[in-house]
């Protein structure tokens, strides 16, 4: 039975040269499908990059069978403990690119990337005053959690940075860079554009925050909030030594690490709001996304139309006449 087995997380991503990646997929899918595995794994021309779930025994199969592959002999696995799967089913996609920067020319990072910073290195550019931190992330991952005085670039999607680079290049000039990312990949593209753009001294974190979080010496120092992840588990803890709330709540303001997505199915936006606020706005970002019909809160809950009235009364809204949920 599988009632106390262990569960790991890998997190893994490796630039080499594919040459099939439809058929690599549909057979590296076949493979995960027969060992058990859940998660995500994206197979470009340029690599891999995936994040699986399975048992201990599971996962070490995995890793195996991959290091024995002369391509991915040397490829990094972040480990993670967990106590179940973290996703709900197993896919394996080709893709044109591993990660999309929205650039002319695509950056190779084997043949230009920043130079690889270890944790302890990187603890120490943090406190440089010279150096400009970038978070290479989304802004809802920011938002939950990013490395003490990194820059936020004012960007909704981690495929704008060129372009806000391009915009902010007075605040970056002449000082030096470096990047982060969950794990290291989009990193490896992105300081590699920075390089080619002419930016001199370009620095990253190698293996991104996740191995950050891990390294005995450093302990996730300097982190604040918690990671955001692709997976079930939505956030993990990076800092080992202190933990600092720094996740808003998206109604009120006050100190929250839940996130939720938003009710209306059309819009379905990430926002971190407590259990009260969820139930009090009915887990829509707006008006609109409250009082749509297709809200699924609503549905979940049951509500009928007096009750959903009764919910908008309490935040100075009413239902438009025509509605009924
Ligand atoms: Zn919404």
């Amino acid at each position: 039975m599988e009632t106390n087995q262990e569960y790991r997380v890998l997190l893994y991503y490796n630039y080499v040269h594919i040459e099939d990646p439809e058929a690599f997929a549909a057979e590296h899918l076949k493979y995960c499908n027969e060992l058990g595995l859940k998660g995500r794994i994206l197979v470009a021309e340029e690599g891999i990059n995936g994040t699986v779930s399975g048992t201990v025994e599971q996962t070490n199969a995995y890793m195996e069978h991959m290091h024995a592959d002369s391509r991915f002999e040397d490829m990094t696995f972040k480990v993670d403990a967990h106590d179940k799967h973290a996703f709900k089913k197993m896919h394996v996609r080709p893709r044109n690119e591993l990660v999309t920067l929205r650039l002319e020319d695509d950056i190779n990072p084997l043949e230009t990337t920043g130079k690889y910073l270890e944790p302890k290195e990187f603890y120490e550019a943090l406190q440089d005053e010279d150096t400009i931190v970038l978070d290479a992330r989304n802004d809802y991952e920011y938002d939950l959690g990013h490395f003490r005085g990194a820059i936020r670039p004012d960007i909704k999607t981690f495929r704008e940075l060129p372009e806000w680079v391009q915009e902010n290049k007075e605040m970056l000039e002449d000082k030096k860079i470096v990047t982060y990312c969950t794990g290291g990949i989009r990193c490896e593209k992105f300081s590699g554009w920075l390089k080619d753009e002419g930016f001199d001294d370009v620095g990253q974190l190698h293996g991104g925050i996740v191995t950050y979080g891990k390294d005995p010496e450093v302990q996730g120092e300097l982190w604040d909030g918690q990671l955001y992840v692709f997976d079930e588990r939505i956030s993990v803890p990076v800092n080992q030594k202190e933990h600092v709330i720094i996740g808003k709540d998206y109604f009120d303001g006050e100190p929250c690490e839940r996130y939720v997505n938003c009710a209306n199915p059309e819009c379905n936006r990430q926002m971190l709001a407590s259990e009260e606020n969820e139930h009090k706005y009915l887990r829509g970002c707006t008006h609109e996304c409250r009082v749509t019909p297709r809200n699924l809160y609503v549905k979940e809950h049951d509500l009928s139309t007096e009750e959903v009235k009764a919910r908008l009364a309490a935040i100075g809204e009413t239902l438009p006449e025509t509605t009924t949920v």
